[in-house]
Formats: structure tokens, sequence, C-alpha cells
């Protein structure tokens, strides 16, 4: 069992941005989601995870490396897929694997055969192991992009975005194949897709302009608003009117009209009717929902 530690990590760009405000988190083994709209800091957190940029301020460990002052420990164990993974033109499945396990210092030419062969097979993509990556669909190259990400028995494994552009039997797969491997390591799933998290995550966190507005289970959270989300459906030209009346969670077209979610303690009456709360609800609770009418 591993255990990430992070700790009143600061970030603030040379522009001015500050996209980490003192983020602190523990995660244990198994699927983390961090969901937050584009923007939130996301990318910024994973990056400064991955070793790729250095925080202004705060701590990072994993058991006993120091993330931040030895990212050469912390290279050894993690995996990471970037929001794009590049892949190299013209290159086949195998052959990518290959020179990737070579990078992460897999010398032994029969290991190294052993174990692309086992991601290959892992990932489903031994059959096509002799194509091109080039021609290989999102869902595909995201499944080399997971391979890839599993070598060197990583403790920690960062993915970031990994399903947008998916189609949906393809985000299926990419789920199971999520899932099969968080229970072993620590894996952290960044998503602005609330139904990344709901399918995938037991813990998580939710992120708005740098700072972690929720930590805790999907559950908790969606326990936390029962009985104060009211649904209406509205005409286009009401919904400036509602905005100002009643805050608003999300707003949905359902047969050409705005399906409108509000928070409220009480029953607002005036043709509200109360409906179940969920992830989606949580999410849009917490973090800014001034642009939820654009
Ligand atoms: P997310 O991954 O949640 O979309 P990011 O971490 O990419 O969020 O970005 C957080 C904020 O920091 C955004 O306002 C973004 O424009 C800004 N930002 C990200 N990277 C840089 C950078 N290299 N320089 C300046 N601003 C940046």
């Amino acid at each position: 069992m591993s255990t990430l530690k992070i700790n009143n990590l600061s970030k603030t760009y040379a522009n001015g941005v500050k996209a980490l405000d003192n983020v602190s988190l523990e995660l244990e083994n198994g699927m983390f989601g961090l969901l937050g709209p584009n923007g939130a800091g996301k990318s910024s957190l994973m990056r400064t995870l991955a070793t790729l940029q250095e925080a202004d301020s705060g701590t990072a460990t994993l058991d006993d490396i120091d993330i931040l002052n030895d990212p050469a420990e912390l290279r050894k164990v993690l995996g990471y897929l970037p929001q794009e993974f590049g892949v190299y033109p013209r290159i086949t499945a195998e052959q990518l694997l290959t020179h990737l396990a070579i990078l992460k210092g897999i010398t032994n030419a029969k290991e190294r055969k052993e174990l692309v062969n086992y991601l290959l097979d892992k990932v489903n993509l031994y059959e096509k192991r002799n194509k091109s990556v080039k021609g290989f669909s999102g869902g595909m190259k995201q499944r080399v992009g997971i391979a890839q990400a599993l070598i060197g028995n990583p403790k920690l494994i960062i993915v970031d975005e990994p399903t947008a552009g998916l189609d949906p039997g393809e985000r299926n797969r990419f789920y199971n194949l999520l899932a099969d491997v968080g229970k072993e390591v620590i894996v952290i799933l960044s998503t602005h897709i609330v139904e990344d998290v709901r399918e995938l995550c037991t813990k998580m966190a939710i992120m708005n302009l740098g700072e972690i507005v929720y930590h805790g289970s999907p559950q908790s959270a969606i326990e936390a608003l029962n009985g104060k989300v009211f649904q209406k459906i509205v005409s286009r030209d009401q919904l400036q009117g509602y905005a100002t009346d009643y805050k608003i969670i999300s707003n949905k077209m359902v047969g050409g009209q705005p399906l409108i979610h509000v928070f409220s303690e009480e029953h607002p009456q005036n043709g509200f009717e109360q409906v179940a709360p969920d992830l989606e609800d949580v999410f849009f609770s917490r973090i800014n929902t001034s642009n939820v009418l654009v």
C-alpha cells in the first residue's frame, strides 16, 4: 500500500495566474478522480506530481520519496499518460513500447520482449502489435498510452484527461482497463467529465480556480445534496430571470428547452420538483456556476 501526501502546494505562473492555491490531498491505492472544469489547475497539479514542473511552495511525498526535491526517484515509480500522448509516426505498437521500455532502463532484451508482450496483451492490442500506431483509433492510442505508463511497475499512475475524444465503446474499454490497473497502485484520473469519476472512482476531489473545493467519496458528496436539488423546464427567455432568483447549478437542453437544476435549502415551489441529486449536481454546485447560462 502506498500513500501520496500533497501539502499546501501553490503555483503562480509568470502571467500572474494562480493555478494551485494551497492544494492539500492524501491518497492511497485505488482510483482517485480529480474533477474540475477547464482551467481549474488539474494539469498544473498533475505536471507537478509528474515532476515536469516546479511548485512555488508546499510539499509532496510518495511514501518516503520527496517528489519535489528528488524527482529522479519519483520517476522510477511513476507512470504518466499526458493529455496529449504524442505518438511517433510510422512505428508499430510493439516498436513504440520497446523503444519506451529501453528509455525506462529495461536493458535486458528477453525481459523487455516479455514485458512488451505482456503489456500488449493487457491492453488488448496484441493482435495489432505489428500495425502502425499512427493509424490507431483514439481509444487504441490511449490504450498504448496506458501500456507505456505501466512500464517499470509504477506505484503512481497519472492519467490526464484520458477519455476526451473517445467514442462510448472505446471509453468503456478504457474504463475497464483503468479499473483493472487501479486495484494495485495509486491512479489519479484527472478529468472534466463527471461520468469518468462516477464510473471509476471511490475517492475524489473537485478542483476549481486552483483550490480543492471537495475531497471525499462521490457518494457522501451526493448525500450532502439530498433534498436540496429541484428541477424545472423553463423557456429560454426566462433563464436570466431564474438565474437572478435561484441558485442554478445546471442547465441542460431537453427537447429544445432548458431543464434547470437549482440548489435550495427549502422547496422553491413555483413549479419546481425535487430530484435525487447526482454527481453532476455535486460538481456544478461546488464550482463557480456563473457560466452555466452560456
Ligand atoms: P486544467 O488542467 O484544469 O484545465 P491548467 O492547470 O491547465 O488547468 O490551468 C490552470 C490555469 O493556469 C489556467 O488559467 C491556465 O490558463 C493557466 N496556465 C496553465 N499553464 C500555464 C502556463 N504555462 N503559463 C501561464 N498560465 C498557465
